[in-house]
């Protein structure tokens, strides 16, 4: 979470941060803020957007070619304009910005406080300046020094970016736990919590790696550990192109990136599948397969859309491939002292990557001896430098807030996995193989044919954006559709809304039911076809009000439901594909007509760095 830039060089850092930091804010926008080395280091900083910032730095002095900018994403202390960062240290030696939580800021703020320290913020961060400060006076140490000094005696998560006012000549950057990435420039170095800021400038990166810190000049680059072990940095070049993390003219990100989706499933199994042959080739898994095909048990973890995506895998791999799953929330599997066993397969699923509880479930799924793989979508990321193999989704950067391309592109990867597993354990016929195969490449071409009838979802929103409920159903392989399609509506319209498995309706939420409450049930031809028709009579009685997803040409729920949201047939195991993109538009359109700001949902943020 967080969003945070850094410059050094001999170009004025002011308009690189600020498009760096509105490239970023997807990932926190409460409050933002800038720091600009001069004489005296100039700060600027207000609770809101980035937009904000703008305002209020307008007219002011904005030099510098050293800077560093960040948008928060509150974990201590509210969102107002002391509580932004970037946070100064108590004498004004520091000036820092940083993404995470100090898990022990109190203890380290009571200490400080003992020694004379006083604070102006609610923040962790604050914290760690006057630490850093408070080191730096006392020992008569270097800034860099302080710095790995201060970060020994800190638990908890960092990206960090700092600057020293006898030290103007440099940046110290540190990571543990939150993202940082350096661009190489020519005579510059570029700073940022993920690589969407760096492109426009430069595809050569440095990740950092847990315990690194950096010591950057204009001409000059230094790594060690917090422990002050020189090492070598390993440049990367970044596939990334700056047209990919640009609206192109949709009105949002949101809708851009449902609409990229035919684009997005076709990237992620192009080059992987081959229909000719009926062959699925996963290079990043290739080691692995045959661990995988005799595994006992895969336990697959994620958070938000990306635990949806792991139940719908679940369905797979039992359906497809005969191997028992157990899905878990990251959260609470890190913390229940689960039981892995050596021969357990984990799969941890993740868009950015970077989630900071499937990141330590990893760890401890690792220090148990379990083989653990990562399906993520951000390149270089810290989830698949932790994991044994795994395979990346193509969907390219995702910016809105709401997860929409990157859930399919999951669940494409994990459809391939089930499949290369299935034929792996002869668990499917030749033919069942092949036409799942042939359907998973049409799948792209189902989704531009839904995508197509954005009207229908229009008119559909515009009657019931005012509800205060919705309930959402699907039995099976749609049941997590159902939980997606819910999770949609409350991130981005905050209206309330559940998702429920339609057969257990008569359990508690039937009691729900009234003439008010929308009810959209996912209800294409399967095999649980004539319980889900019965599940829709069942709220018709009670006066529910129905809107139906269903297979093209369905006249049965057409004459019982409200209205119906017609999409193109495809094998059962593929649904979950082509159902959810109904799921989307409604929940979009509803969010736009609210006046909800559809990319930045109140309190949430992308990528999920803290715990
Ligand atoms: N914990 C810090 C704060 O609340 C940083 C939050 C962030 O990552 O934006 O200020």
């Amino acid at each position: 979470m967080c969003g945070i830039v850094g410059y050094i060089g001999d170009k004025k850092a002011f308009p690189i941060i600020i498009n760096g930091l509105k490239r970023l804010e997807y990932r926190g926008y409460d409050s933002a803020g800038i720091a600009l080395v001069n004489e005296e280091t100039l700060t600027y900083k207000c609770k809101g957007k980035v937009s904000d910032l703008e305002n209020f730095v307008k007219g002011k002095n904005i030099n510098g070619n050293i800077g560093m900018g960040h948008t928060r994403w509150a974990t201590h202390g509210e969102p107002n304009d002391v509580n932004a960062h970037p946070q100064i240290s108590q004498n004004g030696y520091f000036t820092i910005i940083h993404n995470g939580i100090i898990e022990n800021y109190s203890r380290l703020k009571k200490k400080l406080i003992d020694r004379g320290y006083k604070f102006e913020s609610d923040t962790d961060t604050e914290v760690l300046a006057n630490l850093i400060e408070y080191i730096y006076l006392k020992g008569k140490v270097n800034a860099e020094i302080a710095v790995r000094l201060a970060l020994t005696k800190v638990i908890g998560a960092y990206g960090l970016v700092i600057t020293c006012k006898e030290e103007k000549d440099k940046i110290i950057a540190a990571r543990k736990g939150s993202p940082l990435v350096i661009g190489v420039g020519k005579g510059e170095y570029f700073l940022a919590s993920d690589a969407t800021p760096i492109v426009e400038h430069t595809k050569s990166v440095i990740y950092l790696n847990d315990d690194d810190v950096a010591i950057l000049k204009k001409d000059e680059l230094i790594l060690k550990t917090i422990s002050n072990n020189r090492l070598t940095p390993k440049i990367q070049k970044i596939d990334l192109e700056i047209g990919k993390i640009d609206k192109n003219g949709f009105e949002h990100f949101m809708l851009k990136e449902i609409f990229e989706q035919p684009r997005a499933i076709n990237d992620t199994f192009r080059g992987r599948v081959n229909v000719d042959f009926s062959t699925i080739h996963l290079g990043g898994l290739y080691n692995v397969i045959p661990k995988l095909a005799d595994a006992k048990r895969i336990i697959i973890i994620g958070c938000g859309t990306s635990w949806h995506a792991g139940l719908v895998g679940e369905y797979l791999f039992e359906d497809l491939a005969r191997i028992p799953v157990e899905v878990e929330y990251a959260s609470e599997f890190r913390y229940r002292k689960p039981i892995i066993n050596s021969d357990d397969i984990i799969i941890a699923i993740s868009q950015s990557g970077e989630t900071a509880d499937t990141l330590a479930a990893i760890k401890l799924a690792k220090e148990a001896g379990a083989t653990v793989l990562g399906i993520c979508n951000v390149v270089g990321s810290s989830i698949p430098r932790y994991t044994d193999a795994g395979v990346y989704t193509h969907a390219g950067p995702e910016i809105g807030v709401a997860s929409t391309k990157a859930f399919t592109a999951q669940v494409t990867v994990l459809t391939m996995m089930a499949l290369v597993l299935a034929e792996k354990r002869n668990t499917l016929t030749e033919k069942d193989k092949l036409k799942l195969i042939k359907e998973l490449t049409e799948i792209p071409g189902i989704i531009e044919k839904i995508l197509k009838n954005s009207e229908d979802y229009k008119k559909i929103a515009e009657l019931y954006k005012d509800a205060s409920n919705f309930l959402y159903l699907g039995r099976g392989y749609l049941f997590p559709v159902a939980l997606e399609g819910a999770l949609k509506l409350k991130e981005i319209s905050y209206i309330h809304a559940e998702g429920y498995p339609a057969a257990e309706m008569k359990h508690g939420p039937i009691a729900l039911i009234d003439q008010n409450m929308p009810v959209v049930v996912i209800a294409t031809k399967d095999k649980s076809y004539e319980k889900i028709v019965s599940n829709i009579q069942e709220v018709k009685a009670r006066n529910g009000i129905v809107i139906a997803v269903v297979s093209e040409g369905d006249t049965v729920i057409k004459s019982m439901a409200d209205h119906v949201l017609e999409i193109p047939d495809t094998y059962e195991a593929l649904s979950p594909l082509t159902t959810v993109i109904p799921l989307q538009l409604l929940s979009y359109y509803i969010a736009v007509m609210r006046g909800c700001n559809v990319d930045q949902p109140r309190n949430l943020a992308k990528s999920v760095t803290v715990e």
